[in-house]
């Protein structure tokens, strides 16, 4: 039998994080996610959804004619059939990314794909779900995600940082929760600890507010 996903939405779109930023991207969202983090802006795509087989996947996929294809959800790892499309995807030629909360091993997931994978802070509510054995897996070319709320969050995860020497290993990225904490003084924060770490803000919300399918 043919595998089948669960998706919430295909759909063509600038790249608005981490180090693809910018690049004209297919995001392929896989419905469901075991988190709840608080500031949550993918909720629509908890329950609901639509199966497509792997083959319907990559037609969808082809016929935006993008180079970049991000396997986003809610949890994409929370369905096995992931590991396959992602494996596909690669077979096919895409330049392919996976946005994972941090909460399910990526190591299953393909070498050719870069991994995203966030660190949970304590004012997300699922602090107690981070697999910190993730951060060992991860090349110098991916990329760890703190999406900090609060001046206190920025303080665990510079605590965070520091510890594990995550710069030493990957990329590092902090994000302001959206309308939780003003860019501007997250990124005065990690200039004054002089924290090696790359500051972003979701960019497609810049340019089209909190709007799904963007
Ligand atoms: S892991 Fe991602 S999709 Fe799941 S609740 Fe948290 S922010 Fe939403």
């Amino acid at each position: 039998m043919s595998v089948r996903l669960k998706l919430t939405e295909i759909f063509l779109s600038i790249q608005g994080e981490a180090d693809a930023v910018g690049w004209p991207t297919v995001f392929v969202r896989l419905t469901g996610c075991p988190l709840r983090c608080q500031y949550c802006d993918t909720a629509y795509a908890f329950h609901g959804g639509e199966w497509f087989t792997l083959e319907q996947v990559l037609e969808r996929v082809a016929s935006y004619g993008a180079r970049h294809v991000c396997v986003t959800g809610g949890e994409p790892l929370a369905q096995k059939a992931c590991i396959p499309l992602l494996t596909a995807l690669c077979d096919a030629g895409y330049r392919v990314s996976i946005e994972t909360s941090g909460a399910i091993d990526v190591s299953p997931v393909d070498p050719r794909v870069t991994r995203v994978v966030d660190m949970k802070t304590p004012d997300s509510g699922e602090e107690a779900r981070n697999r910190t054995d993730n951060l060992a897996l991860l090349r110098a070319d991916e990329q760890v995600k703190f999406v900090i709320c609060s001046r206190g969050d920025f303080e665990w995860a510079r605590d965070f940082v520091r510890r594990e020497a995550l710069p030493d290993r990957c990329t590092v990225l902090f994000s302001p929760s959206y309308q939780q904490v003003e860019g501007r003084d997250l990124a005065q924060w990690i200039i004054d600890e002089r924290l090696p770490v790359r500051f972003q803000v979701q960019l497609h919300k810049y340019l089209w507010g909190d709007t799904p399918g963007r």
